[in-house]
This record gives C-alpha cells, sequence and structure tokens, in this order.
C-alpha cells in the first residue's frame, strides 16, 4: 500500500510503499475509503511541532473497516465500522478514568506520536475506537473526532452552548468552521460567521449561517451592530489574525474558546475588558469518546452533513496542502484511496 511519510520537517511529504500492517495485542487494523486532511497536519509537516519524531505518517481522521483484530481485542470485531480519536489514550490517569481523555498528559497522539491516518490501512489500538452507528456518512465518520466532536467539546462542554446563545464562528470557510455553523445550529444557537474570503458567503448561508460577515480585520463593530449585547461564545478557528476581533465581539459573560492556530503566534490579551465584562478564554483541545458518539449520533439524525470541498489522491497530498494554506477550498478536504 502506498503512504504519505513526512520525512524532513519543511519539507513535502513522500509517497513510500509498505506493506499493510498486522496488528499488536489490543489493536485492530481499519481498511479506510478515504481521510481528512487536517491543518494540523500542514503544521505537523511544517515543524510547528518540536517533539515530533521522524519519519512519521502524518493524519489522524480515520473511520472506516475494522480487517484485522489482535490478541486482547474483544469489544469489536472484523467487519464493525468503527471510528478513532485522534490519540491513543493512556486509560489510567485521573483524566481518563473521569471521562477527560482528551486531557489525558499521557496520550499519544495519531501523526505525531504513533503514524497516521495517510495510508489506506491503519493499526490502532482500541481504546482509541467507537463504534459507527448506521445512517453516518463515511465522510462524517472520519471527520467525528477532529472535526464534529472537538467542535461539540468546544462548544457544548467548554463554552456551555444553549437554545437563542449568539455565537461567533471564525475562519466559518474551513474544514472546521463550517461544520461548526452546523452544529451551532443544531443546538439552537444563533450564528455570526466570519470569513476572511467574501465568495465563500453565499455557502455560509447555505449551511444555515444567521448572519456573514466578510471581513480580513475589523469584525467586532458589525457584531455589535447585529447584537448590540455582543455574542455569548467566540470560536476562535483561526488564532492571532481574528483572536482581538472575535474577544472584542463578547458581551458580558461572554466565553471565548479557541481551538485553531493557523499561524502560532501570541496576541494580546485586553485585561481590562476581560476583567470587566466577566468575559473568559479558554482553550479546548480535541475531543472525548462522549464528544466522537455525539457527533455520530448528529450525523445520523442527519443534523449536519459533510461539507466536501474536494478529493485528492494521496500522490496530489502536497499540491492539496497548498491550495488549503491559500484558502481557497470551503469546506474539509478529503484523501481518497
Ligand atoms: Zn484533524
Ligand atoms: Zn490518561
Amino acid at each position: 500500500m502506498k503512504v504519505a511519510v513526512v520525512n524532513k520537517t519543511g519539507q513535502d511529504l513522500e509517497i513510500e510503499e509498505r506493506g499493510i500492517p498486522e496488528p499488536l495485542e489490543n489493536e485492530v487494523v481499519v481498511k479506510q475509503d478515504f481521510t481528512g486532511i487536517c491543518y494540523r497536519d500542514i503544521l505537523t509537516r511544517d515543524g510547528f511541532f518540536p517533539r515530533l519524531k521522524t519519519p512519521i505518517v502524518p493524519g489522524h481522521e480515520v473511520s472506516g473497516i475494522i480487517e484485522k483484530t489482535g490478541s486482547g481485542v474483544e469489544d469489536f470485531k472484523v467487519g464493525d465500522r468503527v471510528a478513532s480519536l485522534i490519540y491513543l489514550p493512556c486509560g489510567h490517569c485521573i483524566n481518563c478514568v473521569s471521562g477527560n481523555e482528551n486531557l489525558c498528559q499521557y496520550k499519544k497522539t495519531l501523526g505525531e506520536n504513533l503514524d497516521g491516518a495517510y495510508s489506506q490501512y491503519v493499526r490502532l489500538n482500541q481504546r482509541s475506537l467507537v463504534k459507527v452507528p448506521s445512517g453516518v456518512d463515511g465522510e462524517l465518520a472520519t471527520i467525528s473526532a477532529c472535526v464534529t466532536g472537538m467542535v461539540i467539546h468546544a462548544l457544548k462542554q467548554v463554552a456551555g452552548i444553549t437554545e437563542g446563545s449568539r455565537v461567533v464562528i471564525t475562519g466559518a470557510g474551513g474544514g472546521v468552521g463550517t461544520h461548526a455553523i452546523q452544529i451551532a445550529r443544531a443546538y439552537g444557537a444563533e450564528v455570526a460567521a466570519i470569513t476572511s474570503s467574501p465568495w465563500k458567503e453565499k455557502d455560509l448561508y447555505k449551511l444555515g449561517a444567521d448572519h456573514v460577515v466578510s471581513s480580513e480585520g475589523e469584525f467586532n463593530k458589525k457584531i455589535k451592530e447585529i447584537w448590540p449585547e455582543g455574542a455569548n461564545i467566540s470560536l476562535e478557528n483561526t488564532g492571532d489574525a481574528t483572536f482581538n476581533e472575535a474577544f472584542r465581539s463578547l458581551g458580558f459573560g461572554g466565553k471565548m474558546v479557541v481551538v485553531g492556530n493557523l499561524k502560532p503566534a501570541s496576541p494580546p490579551l485586553q485585561l481590562g475588558v476581560l476583567i470587566l465584562k466577566g468575559n473568559s478564554v479558554t482553550g479546548s483541545i480535541s475531543s472525548t469518546r462522549r464528544d466522537v458518539m455525539d457527533a455520530l449520533e448528529m450525523s445520523a439524525k442527519k443534523k449536519i452533513k459533510a461539507v466536501v470541498s474536494e478529493e485528492v489522491s494521496l500522490n496530489n497530498v502536497n499540491d492539496a496542502f497548498e491550495r488549503i494554506k491559500a484558502k481557497k477550498n470551503t469546506g474539509r478536504v478529503f484523501i481518497k484511496f
């Protein structure tokens, strides 16, 4: 099988030929039809993760059919359709046993510490697996941990979204943003989608955005025109470029949840506003097994649909990275095997 490999950070991924893996103890081998390309994979290639050891197969957005099982695997069998967390939790620490495995400090991440999803067959530990209920599209199963489950974690578990919440979503045209609009709407929220790409406006309304603000720079004044009391939640998908405006869009008691950091940087935080408005700024990392199950359930009920920008072959993954960096895509780009 063909595998895309980061042999050295800062260089293109290389396509190599490898044998289909054999599962070790507690592991399964899953056959995928496709995998998602995440901005994190681009940051991996570009060398933004200092502890990354190369060579490594990047990618962490996995679903498919179990082809082989190793010893010790009891809850899953050959033929089961599964999705995977983007990491392998340790299973023993306080966060793991309390259902907060996304905060496991001993976890190993696919595509960073473990070979990831840029190959048709992937070796996975059973602790990472979640069964996919019937009625879930393949693409939605594949992005149930990194995209939809991650957004559910940020909006529901961290920000406490409720019906009627006023939610700002930055980077709204990207792979995360296009699904976040739908998820926020599924929770009954009113959504203002922020995009720096005005040509994406129509699509964002189609996905359910109540308001779309096309803005490279200042947008908090426009948000205040739409919502004089400000937003309850800002979901920050891009980082430095929009951080300050997303923060200033919040009303009293507003919560900002940061999930994206496309160009690693340290934006300033207005402490006076933070205090006087009783705002909070929180990071949110990945998703738990519970979040992935919620995402799959939402998908099975057709409350959300996959926004597929394009499908590329593994051979063309480097070109796809460049198009994603240039913000050419609306939605998720998938690698088709
Ligand atoms: Zn991802
Ligand atoms: Zn743990």
